[in-house]
């Protein structure tokens, strides 16, 4: 694969996301820099410091302020600078309404599906609205001083802002990675009319906007089609024409730096991990199944233990048989509805495990907290089994670290069909969440399958991941972006002159 610095080649990377890449955080008297968790920031910094890009993002420090110039700037990484992050200031109430309200409150439920949980209220709306204009004034700023810029803008958060910047800078390139579900027009047009057709003109204000799956691009054609009455829609090319503009619309599946997960897997200290699990929990033939999620009404966490419930009291012979680690951090705890649903987590492990617990056995083992990724991928080394139960899910991104992972090659996955994750990888299991019968008997049936099968599929599946890495990623969608207005090269232009 080429190197990263080519792949945007002379252009200025201008990259947007709500979360920044280095967080300053002043606790007692000492300043400490913090990376926020999660693969993306760890994906996107290294081709940041080889394109010598800027990185704007909400400055969520405490100690953002004082490091950073009047404007905002800083550069990064801290030990060595190379490329600039600028930062959008918020005010808690601009956080709340904008980020907790209509960003988690509404988007994040109607995307994937959850309407009993979509509160779209007018105030956190106008909230969304004038902080994407501040991002998308930030973006502008840098964009302006610049000959080439192309400009990345990641996720839901940012809905409305490419059409913005494509107002403030007519020609430069944009595009948008998002990466949750898009739904179909039923569920879509839920939004009040006015909010639903602002977002799906902010979001054709990219040349060309990136999805998980080939489902959602087709769901935001189809709203496209319904709700934007002077939109044309050219099916054959996935492309929208409005307003005397092209959007093209795609699917690029993300993925993890396999390597990374696959070495932190073998370190001394994850080997020895994972023998102490195996050790405590796979006496006497039992296997030890994981799963790992933020606790999110969308992971189906609930119905998982649901089917455990219904599997142990129907079938007694496989008491004993397994013993479940649940990894279930909790997450946006600011919002009710999270709050609560980790309260149940908690009650229904503690039933379950009074239920059925005998002498020697504890049937679930609940880390109610965050898990780092270097005790994950001991934890992920360890399991027979791993099960994926999203209701809906953008991705996935547990499913990939899981196979990355099983370097002795003995796991199962028991994957979600409503995971994008499921589109993508052959060799898993594929259940419905929803159907808890199901699911309690595709339990039983997977501890059943013979190890030579399970080293079988999950070799099939190590090998598929390595060829779709999330420098693979990287690289077919800057190709993409990098060919929407191929620049003119400078023979071309020395012939002109
Ligand atoms: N994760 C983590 N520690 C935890 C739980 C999760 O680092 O205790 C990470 C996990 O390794 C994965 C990410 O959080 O990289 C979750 O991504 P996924 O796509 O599965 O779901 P999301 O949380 O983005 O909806």
């Amino acid at each position: 694969m080429p190197e990263l610095s080519e792949l945007v080649g002379s252009r200025r990377l201008i990259l947007v996301s709500n979360r920044e890449p280095y967080e300053h955080v002043r606790t007692g008297g000492t300043l400490e820099v913090r990376r926020p968790p999660g693969g993306l920031v760890s994906a996107l910094d290294p081709l940041m410091r080889r394109t010598n890009g800027v990185w704007v993002a909400w400055g969520s420090g405490n100690a953002d302020r004082d490091v950073a110039d009047r404007t905002g700037h800083v550069a990064v990484p801290p030990e060595d600078p190379s490329y600039t992050l600028r930062r959008v200031w918020l005010d808690e109430s601009e956080v709340e309404g904008y980020y907790q309200g209509f960003a988690n409150s509404a988007l994040w439920p109607l995307c994937h599906m959850f309407a009993q949980h979509f509160e779209p209220r007018t105030e956190d709306w106008e909230r969304y609205r004038a902080v994407n204009e501040r991002f998308a004034e930030a973006v502008a700023e840098e964009a302006r001083g610049t000959p080439d810029p192309l400009i990345w803008v990641q996720d839901y958060h940012l809905a409305l802002v490419s059409a913005t910047v494509r107002a403030l800078v007519p020609g430069a390139v944009i595009h948008q990675f998002w990466h949750i579900p898009f739904p179909p027009p039923d569920i879509f047009q839920l939004m009040p009319l006015g909010m639903g057709v602002a977002l799906l003109r902010g979001m054709l204000g990219n040349d060309l906007l990136e999805f998980q799956t080939e489902r959602a691009a087709r769901n935001f054609l189809a709203c496209v089609d319904e709700l934007i009455p002077d939109a044309r829609i050219d099916l054959e090319r996935q492309q929208v024409i409005s307003e005397g503009r092209t959007t093209t619309v795609a699917a690029f599946p993300i993925s993890i730096d396999v390597a990374h997960y696959e070495s932190l897997a073998v370190e001394e200290g994850a080997t020895k991990l994972a023998a102490t699990l195996r050790d405590r929990y796979t006496k006497r033939g039992r296997q030890l199944a994981v799963s790992v999620d933020r606790v999110d009404y969308t992971k189906g966490i609930l119905e998982r233990l649901r089917a455990l419930d219904l599997m142990w009291s129907r079938h007694r012979e496989l008491r004993e048989c397994l013993v479940f680690l649940i990894v279930a951090t909790p997450s946006r705890s600011a919002l009710a509805v999270y709050k609560e649903l980790e309260d149940q987590v908690a009650e229904q492990v503690e039933q379950i495990n009074a239920r059925y617990r005998t002498k020697g056995w504890t049937p679930i083992v609940l880390i109610p907290e965050n898990v780092s990724a270097d005790r994950l991928a001991a934890i992920y080394r360890a399991a027979d089994l791993c099960l994926v139960s999203s209701l809906q899910d953008g991705m996935n991104l547990v499913a990939k670290e899981f196979v990355a992972c099983q370097v002795d090659e003995r796991g199962l996955l028991l994957l979600s069909r409503f995971a994008g994750a499921a589109e993508e990888i052959e060799g898993a299991t594929l259940i419905n969440p929803f159907n808890i019968d199901g699911l309690a008997e595709g339990l039983k049936s997977a501890l059943a399958v013979p190890l030579a099968e399970r080293r079988a599929r999950m070799s099939r599946m190590r090998s598929d991941l390595h060829n779709a890495t999330i420098f693979d990623w990287l690289e077919s969608i800057l190709t993409a972006a990098n060919q929407l207005r191929p620049r003119q090269s400078p023979s071309v232009r020395s012939i002109r002159v």
